[in-house]
């Protein structure tokens, strides 16, 4: 089975370090490869606790779409377990050049256990077991950060990870289930995130066979996602989805 495991759901400082939502990532099994996307803090305990658990040994990769630590925390911990404590060499890992340089954040001697690292670049493909996945356009955040579209057989994935809202963003993401973490409820100038009025503007556009949207800051906690989604899915005609913690999609279905 091909699925979406949402490992966590919170974005932004507070909702993150008061875990008033978890955030550990997504683990997504697509044509029998297994990938885990941004592990932040959790993440390990996360796949542990899972019901059925998911064990890190079964990863073939890990792509962190940026350096920040609701994205990153976990990384090096989940490395050491995909490749039992560094004993098996196996796994890649993806990232952008500056989680790797200067102030890394996967840390130099844990480099050695995995297969390779690729890094991160715009407009790049990259393959992983049965799949692929793009990385189409730079985002506008404060470190370098890549949104991705993921092909299995006959379907595809986007999720457009932190950003400020560009001209033609929503171009970018045509894949048919749509992740789009949203952070703000409302515009808010000096923080580059996307805000409810974003996600309507994507939605419209891309009109995906299913959203999801998730990485919520406070002022979208307040405002009840699950609500926010239905109200979304009636304005525009498409299934939306507000993640929940350990929420798990059967992706099958939306194949094209
Ligand atoms: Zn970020």
């Amino acid at each position: 089975m091909s699925k979406i495991k949402f490992l966590g759901t919170a974005g932004g400082r507070f909702v993150v370090m008061k875990q008033i939502r978890a955030s550990g990532g997504i683990w997504l099994t697509l044509d029998d490869t297994n990938v885990l996307i941004d592990p932040g803090p959790g993440s390990l305990i996360r796949c542990l606790l899972s019901r059925p658990k998911l064990n890190p040994k079964d990863l073939d990769g890990i792509i962190l779409t940026h350096r920040h630590i609701d994205h990153s925390n976990d990384i090096n911990i989940v490395i050491e377990a995909m490749t039992n404590g560094g004993f098996k060499k196996r796994g890649v890992v993806f990232a952008p050049i500056d989680a790797l340089e200067e102030e890394p954040v996967i840390q130099k001697y844990i480099r050695k256990y995995v297969d390779r690292i690729e890094i991160l670049k715009e407009k790049e493909t990259y393959n992983l077991g049965n799949i692929s996945f793009s990385t189409p356009i730079k985002h506008v955040h404060s470190v370098e950060t890549y949104g991705l579209n993921i092909y299995g057989k006959g379907r595809s994935i986007s999720i457009i990870t932190d950003t400020q809202y560009f001209e033609k963003l929503e171009s970018y993401y045509m894949g048919d289930i749509l992740i789009i973490n949203v952070v703000f409820f409302e515009k808010r100038k000096e923080i580059p995130h996307l805000c409810l009025e974003d996600v309507e503007k994507i939605i419209s556009a891309n009109q995906p066979k299913l959203c999801i949207i998730t990485h919520f800051g406070m002022t979208m906690i307040k405002e009840k996602p699950w609500e926010i989604a239905k109200n979304l899915s009636e304005k525009f005609g498409v299934k939306v989805i507000a993640a929940r913690d350990g929420m798990e999609i059967d992706i099958d279905q939306y194949q094209k």
